[in-house]
């Protein structure tokens, strides 16, 4: 009798629920990206996005130079068999060039990076060659051109480096710079409105009450949103569970944010009034992701503004911000590629239970076995409350759809904080 019960239920959840991969997919369809651009210093660009191609301004390398340490001379001296000696006429330093052209049976000595001396074309080892009283020694065994980086080999002038849309990262600020590129144009800041929601929440540094408790949410989107975006965060701290007085800030919020970032109050208690504060102001939608934690999510916009109504409990939020959120982010922002979410298998290390219909988001401590092979653990009690599972653990686990419990030494998925945060 339970049995029959719990499928019927099953079957009513399946109705209304909808899939992570659907959920994605619709928040990315309504998600555009802001106009306008910044000019900012290349030393600032980092988690930016390219508003404009940036085209070469020079060859890189810009000079043909040697690619190591040793003696730059003429190929047409190289020996067939047998040896040659040839005559060392001076020295050529990474920015120090040797001034004159090298003629037959001459060879500078040359340090990695160096310009090439005219008339040199091969950059013979300083280890593979005799040096003695002015004269170098060579064998048979060399090849014309051998350790020479040409000019251009890496980028030509007048090629584009990077397109519209790239999402800056540390070497791209190198590539900049390398190519002598002082400023570049990057999609403006986005404007991220960040609001807790719930009677019982209460800003850090206020006392301590009996049935209150400490915002947290605040804070990890805070962390979250800053730690991979250049934002302005537009922080509306804490509103009570009044439909008046959500509706008053959600319309001054949408004023100025291009993304609202709502939790608490997402799902069908007597005290959730998001979505009547929601339902004259926008086109918002309430939506029962198949997701654990996180369930409860509304997404929609009021105006050109989009609105994220995130799930109160504290995993629950950065479940759902690193699902949902941080890819509608990056496109808002601008980036064409967001960077990949790569997840690898890992042996379970103890039993997972795990229910087939939901995708599941446990938190975990990933360690390497004896052969270097990945194994994790759960970081104890999963509740959707309990966030120092997050500060304990290094991963995800994530756990597929249809998936059903999990036995001890079964591979499953992970995906480590640090590609997140
Ligand atoms: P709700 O979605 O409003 O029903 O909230 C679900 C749970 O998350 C409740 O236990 C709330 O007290 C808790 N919660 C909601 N907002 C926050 C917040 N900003 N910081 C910490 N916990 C919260
Ligand atoms: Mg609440």
């Amino acid at each position: 009798m339970i049995t029959k019960h719990a499928s019927q239920h099953r079957d009513l959840c399946a109705v209304d629920t909808i899939p992570v991969a659907v959920a994605q997919r619709s928040i990315l369809e309504a998600t555009e990206a802001v106009t306008g651009a910044d000019t900012v210093p290349v030393a600032a660009a980092l988690h930016r996005a390219l508003a404009e191609a940036v085209v070469s301004p020079l060859d890189v390398p810009a000079h043909t130079n040697a690619a190591v340490d040793g003696f730059a001379v003429r190929g047409s001296d190289l020996p067939r068999e047998g040896t040659a000696r040839l005559q060392i006429i001076g020295t050529a330093l990474a920015g120090r060039p040797f001034p004159s052209p090298l003629g037959a049976g001459q060879a500078v000595r040359i340090m990695t990076g160096a310009p090439l001396p005219e008339g040199a074309d091969t950059v013979l080892m300083q280890e593979q060659v005799l040096e003695k009283d002015g004269l170098i020694q060579i064998g048979a065994h060399h090849r014309r051109g051998e350790n020479v980086r040409h000019a251009g080999e890496d980028i030509h002038r007048g090629e584009t480096v990077l397109t519209a849309g790239k999402y800056l990262l540390p070497p791209d600020l190198g590539l900049l710079a390398s190519l002598g590129v002082v400023e570049v144009s990057v999609t403006r800041r986005l404007r991220v409105g960040l609001l807790s929601s719930g009677d019982e929440i209460l800003p850090p540094g206020s006392f301590h009450q009996t049935g209150k408790i400490y915002d947290s949410n605040r804070f990890s989107l805070r962390g979250a949103v800053t730690a991979r975006l250049v934002a302005e965060l537009v922080d509306h701290g804490i509103a009570p569970d009044d439909p008046a007085t959500l509706k008053r800030t959600f319309q001054e919020m949408a004023r100025r944010c291009d993304v609202i970032l709502c939790s608490g109050g997402v799902s069908v208690g007597s005290a959730d009034y998001t979505k009547e504060a929601l339902a004259q102001l926008g086109s918002v939608e309430f939506w029962k992701v198949a997701i654990k934690p996180g369930r409860p999510l509304a997404f929609g916009r009021i105006g050109d503004c989009l609105f994220f109504g995130l799930p109160g409990n504290p995993v629950a939020v950065l479940v759902t911000f690193y699902q949902f959120v941080l890819p509608a982010l990056f496109k808002r922002a601008g980036v064409r590629r967001p960077p990949l979410l790569p997840t690898f298998p890992a042996r379970a290390l103890e039993k997972l239970r795990k229910k087939p219909g939901r995708t599941e988001f446990q938190r975990g401590i990933l360690e390497r076995d004896e052969a270097g092979r990945w194994q994790v653990r759960t970081t104890g009690k999963q509740g959707s409350g309990i966030l120092s599972s997050m500060s304990r653990g290094d991963c995800f686990i994530v756990l597929e759809h249809d998936r059903g419990p999990v036995e001890a030494g079964e591979w499953v998925e992970v995906l480590p904080f640090s590609a997140l945060m």
